[in-house]
C-alpha cells in the first residue's frame, strides 16, 4: 500500500521546469499556389516554437496564419514579437505541465493574439506528453477517433482546373468531399465556375464551398439557393464574422449545412451562434482559438447544441496537423470530418516523419506528445535568415 501511494505522488508530481523558449521562423513550398478570395500563396510560413525544459524535455509548437494577416489580424512577424518580448519570458521557471494555468498567465498578460499562444500551449502539451510518455489524445480524455476523414480543399481557380485537380484525387482513391474557395470574382461569374464544377462531379463526389466572409447578405440571399439547387452539400461562412444576424437567417433560408468559421474563435462566440442559432456546424481551429483547451471548450458548447463540428484548418505544417490530430481524436464531438490537409499541399516539411494518410483519412499519431520529430536539417534549410 505505502509503495503505491509513493508511486502515485511520484507520478502527480512529474514537474518540467521551462529553462528556454525560442522561437524561429521558416517559410515553406506549396506543391502549387493556394488562392484564397483576398490573397494567393506559393509558400507557407510558420513560427516555429520549442519549450526546453531542466529535465531534457523539448516541446515543440507551431504558429500559423492562413497565407498572411488578413483572416485574423496576427502575422508571423508579429506572433513572433509578442511571443520573443511578452509571452516567452513570462514562461521562463515555470512549470511546463501546469497547461491551464499557463495559458490563463498569456491572457492576463497579453489580449487576443490567439495565434501566437495557441502554438505556446501546443508546446506545452508537446512537453507534458513526451514527459509523461503518452500521445496528448491520452491528456485529453483518451482515443475516440482513430482517424479522420480529411475534405481537400480547392483554390479559387477556373472551372477546369477545378475538376482536373478533383479527378486526379478521385482516380487516386483519395479524399471523398471537396470545399472549393469563393469569393475572389464578382458573384454571378463565381457562382457559375462552381456550378460547372457541380454538374461535371456531383454524381462522384460531394462538393462544399467557402466564401471567407466575401458577401453581404443580399448577395448570399440572391446567389446561396442557386449553389444548393446545383448540388453544393454546404456552404462555409458566406457573410462577414459580426453578422450572427445574417447567418441566423441564411441557415433558415437554406436546407443544407451553414457552417461558421470566421463567427467562432471563442467559446464565448459558441455560446451566442448557438443561442442564436446561426449555424449547423462549426469550423474548429486551434489557432483562431488560442489552443487545444479552449477548442475542447468550443466543442463541448457545440455538442450540447447539438451543432456538429469540423476541423478546419490553417494550413498547418505536420506539426500543427498533428496537434489538431491529437485534439479531435478526443473529441466525440468530431461529426463532419475535418480540412487537415496542409502537410498534402506543402511541398517540403520540417518533420522527419510526417502525419500519415490513408484513404482520405488522417492517421492519429500515436507516438508520445504531438508524435511527431523534428528535422534539424530541413529547420535549418527552411528557416527565414
Ligand atoms: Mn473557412
Amino acid at each position: 500500500m505505502l509503495a503505491d501511494r509513493e508511486h502515485k505522488e511520484n507520478v502527480a508530481l512529474t514537474r518540467l521546469t521551462i529553462d528556454s523558449v525560442d522561437t524561429t521562423i521558416v517559410d515553406l513550398p506549396l506543391h502549387r499556389p493556394h488562392r484564397f478570395s483576398a490573397v494567393t500563396i506559393d509558400q507557407q510560413s510558420y513560427v516555429l516554437v520549442r519549450i526546453r525544459t531542466r529535465e531534457g524535455i523539448e516541446g515543440v509548437g507551431e504558429a500559423v496564419v492562413p497565407g498572411g494577416p488578413w483572416w485574423g489580424g496576427e502575422s508571423i512577424e508579429g506572433i513572433k514579437v509578442v511571443i520573443d518580448t511578452y509571452l516567452a519570458p513570462l514562461l521562463l521557471g515555470q512549470d511546463a505541465t501546469r497547461v491551464g494555468r499557463l495559458r490563463k498567465a498569456m491572457d492576463t498578460l497579453v489580449a487576443r493574439n490567439p495565434f501566437a499562444k495557441a502554438s505556446l500551449e501546443m508546446a506545452l502539451f508537446d512537453a507534458w506528453g513526451k514527459a509523461v510518455d503518452l500521445p496528448i489524445y491520452e491528456l485529453l480524455g483518451g482515443l475516440y477517433h482513430e482517424s479522420i476523414p480529411v475534405t481537400w480543399a480547392l483554390g479559387a481557380d477556373e472551372a477546369k482546373d477545378v475538376v482536373e485537380e478533383i479527378e486526379g484525387k478521385l482516380d487516386a482513391g483519395q479524399h471523398s468531399s471537396f470545399k472549393l474557395k469563393m469569393g475572389a470574382q464578382d458573384p454571378a461569374r463565381d457562382v457559375a465556375r462552381v456550378l460547372d464544377v457541380a454538374h461535371v462531379l456531383a454524381e462522384r463526389t460531394s462538393l462544399r464551398v467557402d466564401l471567407n466572409c466575401a458577401w453581404d447578405e443580399l448577395t448570399a440571399t440572391r446567389w446561396l439557393p442557386a449553389l444548393e439547387a446545383g448540388g453544393v452539400e454546404l456552404v462555409e461562412q458566406p457573410v462577414p464574422g459580426w453578422n450572427i444576424e445574417a447567418m441566423t437567417r441564411l441557415a433558415a433560408l437554406l436546407q443544407i449545412p451553414v457552417m461558421a468559421d470566421e463567427s467562432v474563435w471563442s467559446p464565448h462566440d459558441a455560446l451566442v451562434l448557438a443561442r442564436a442559432p446561426a449555424a449547423d456546424i462549426f469550423a474548429l481551429k486551434i489557432t483562431k482559438s488560442g489552443g487545444l483547451a479552449a477548442v475542447r471548450r468550443i466543442a463541448s458548447i457545440a455538442g450540447a447544441a447539438g451543432i456538429g463540428c469540423h476541423g478546419g484548418t490553417t494550413i498547418e505544417s505536420s506539426i500543427g496537423t498533428a496537434a489538431s490530430a491529437q485534439l479531435y481524436a478526443a473529441l466525440p464531438e468530431i461529426t463532419a470530418g475535418c480540412e487537415l490537409f496542409g502537410p498534402l499541399l506543402l511541398a517540403e516539411d520540417i518533420v522527419a516523419e510526417g502525419v500519415q494518410y490513408r484513404d482520405g483519412h488522417l492517421q492519429v499519431p500515436h507516438r508520445p506528445g504531438l508524435g511527431v520529430t523534428l528535422d534539424e536539417g530541413k529547420v535549418r534549410h527552411y528557416m527565414r535568415r
